[in-house]
C-alpha cells in the first residue's frame, strides 16, 4: 500500500476559472500561462481543460515541445524568449511566438534566417526592471524588428509589478504609472499590446490591451494577496490530501515534534498526518496553519517534518487514525496555508513534490 497522500487536479475547476478569466478579459485574447509545469499541476494534465484559451504562455522550450506533443496546435508564447540561435530554429520548427526582451536576443534575431516568419512580442520595461527594453530603447528595437524580413512583430508587451495593490500602497512603481509609461511608448505603433497578468486582469480593468496573460487565477490561487480567491469566483484546481496515520494523547506540558515548538496547554489529542516538506508542504509553516481533518479545521501543531506533520485534534473527537485530511483544496485555501508560511500560493503549487501521486478529476 502506498502512503495515503495524493494530489488531485480538478479539470472542472480549471475550466471554471478559465471561464471567469474570459469574462474579465472581454474581447481580449487570452494566453493561459502554464509555465513551471502549469504551476505544478502538470502541463499534460491541464491542457484538456484549457482548450478554449487562445494560446499558452510558458518559458521552457522543453515545455513547448511537450505541449505540441500533447496535441496543442494553437499559439504558444515563450515568455523569456530564446537563449541561442539553436533555440530560434526550435521556435521556428515548433511554430512558437517569442518574447524579445533585450539587445542580445535582438542580435540573434537579426542573424536568424528562417523558412517561415517568426512572430515576436517586444517586451518593454515600464518599471518592473526585470526584463524588457528601456523606454528610450523601445522605438529603436521596434524599428529594427520591423525591418527584418523573417520576423513579424505580433505585439508590444509589459508586465506589472504591483497590479495587486492600490497606487497608494504600491511604493515607487504604481500600476497606473506603468500604464502611462507603456501608453507613451512609440505612439505611432497601432498594433496589439499585451499587459495584464491575473492581478491586472481582475484589478485593473482599464489596463486594456489586446491580450491578457493570466496564470495563478486559472489554478484558483488568489491574484490579490490578502483577498480570498473565492472573491474573484475562483475554485481550487489542486487538492493535496492525506490521512491521519497515528494519534497521540499529549498531557499538559508535553511537546510535539522537532525542537518541541508546540507545547500542550491542555490535555490534547494530536494527529500525525502523512505529509511533510518532502511532499511539498512548507516547512516554515507556523503553528495554527489551517489543516482540515474530517471536514473540520485542525491547526498545525509543531514543526513540519520531512514526511509528517502534527495537528491538534482535541476539538475534533470524531477524528482518528484513517481520517481524511486536506492540506489544501476546496476546504483549505492554498493561500491560507501560504500565508501561515510567509509565502504565496504560487510557491506551494509549484513545489508539489514529484513523489506525491497525482490523480486527475474531470
Ligand atoms: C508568470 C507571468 C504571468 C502570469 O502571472 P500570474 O500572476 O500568475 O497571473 C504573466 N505574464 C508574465 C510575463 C509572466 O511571467
Amino acid at each position: 500500500m502506498p502512503r495515503p497522500i495524493e494530489a488531485i487536479i480538478h479539470r472542472a475547476a480549471l475550466r471554471h476559472n478559465l471561464a471567469a478569466a474570459r469574462r474579465a478579459a472581454g474581447a481580449r485574447a487570452l494566453w493561459a500561462v502554464v509555465k513551471a509545469n502549469a504551476y505544478g499541476h502538470g502541463l499534460e494534465r491541464v491542457l484538456p481543460a484549457l482548450a478554449d484559451a487562445d494560446g499558452l504562455a510558458l518559458l521552457d522550450l522543453a515545455e513547448a515541445e511537450r505541449a505540441r506533443a500533447a496535441g496543442w496546435r494553437k499559439p504558444i508564447l515563450l515568455l523569456e524568449g530564446f537563449f541561442s540561435a539553436d533555440d530560434l530554429r526550435s521556435i521556428e520548427h515548433l511554430g512558437l511566438t517569442t518574447v524579445v526582451h533585450g539587445e542580445a536576443q535582438l542580435r540573434l534575431l537579426e542573424a536568424h534566417r528562417g523558412a517561415a516568419p517568426v512572430e515576436v512580442y517586444l517586451k518593454c520595461n515600464t518599471g518592473m526592471n526585470r526584463l524588457g527594453f528601456a523606454p528610450a530603447a523601445v522605438a529603436g528595437a521596434l524599428a529594427r524588428i520591423t525591418a527584418l524580413p523573417d520576423v513579424r512583430l505580433g505585439s508590444l508587451m509589459m508586465h506589472f509589478a504591483n497590479a495587486d495593490r492600490s497606487d497608494a500602497d504600491a511604493g515607487p512603481v504604481a500600476a497606473n504609472e506603468q500604464l502611462r509609461a507603456f501608453a507613451a511608448l512609440v505612439p505611432e505603433w497601432h498594433g496589439p499590446r499585451s499587459l495584464a497578468n491575473s492581478a491586472a486582469l481582475f484589478m485593473l480593468p482599464h489596463a486594456g490591451g489586446d491580450s491578457v496573460r493570466p496564470g495563478i487565477a486559472l489554478y484558483g490561487g488568489t491574484p490579490v494577496a490578502g483577498r480570498p480567491a473565492a472573491d474573484f469566483g475562483l475554485r481550487a484546481a489542486m487538492t493535496l490530501r492525506s490521512r491521519v496515520l497515528a494519534v497521540q494523547q499529549v498531557p499538559v506540558g508535553g511537546a510535539v515534534g522537532y525542537g518541541s515548538r508546540w507545547v500542550a496547554r491542555r490535555p490534547s489529542r494530536v494527529g500525525i498526518v502523512a505529509c511533510g516538506y518532502a511532499d511539498g508542504y512548507p516547512r516554515v509553516a507556523a503553528d495554527g496553519a489551517p489543516v482540515a481533518v474530517a471536514g473540520r479545521c485542525a491547526p498545525l501543531a509543531g514543526r513540519v517534518s520531512m514526511d509528517m506533520i502534527a495537528v491538534d485534534l482535541t476539538d475534533i473527537p470524531q477524528a482518528d487514525v484513517g481520517s481524511a485530511v486536506e492540506l489544501w483544496g476546496a476546504q483549505v485555501p492554498i493561500d491560507s496555508v501560504a500565508e501561515a508560511a510567509g509565502t504565496v500560493g504560487y510557491e506551494l503549487m509549484c513545489a508539489l513534490a514529484a513523489r506525491v501521486p497525482v490523480r486527475v478529476d474531470d
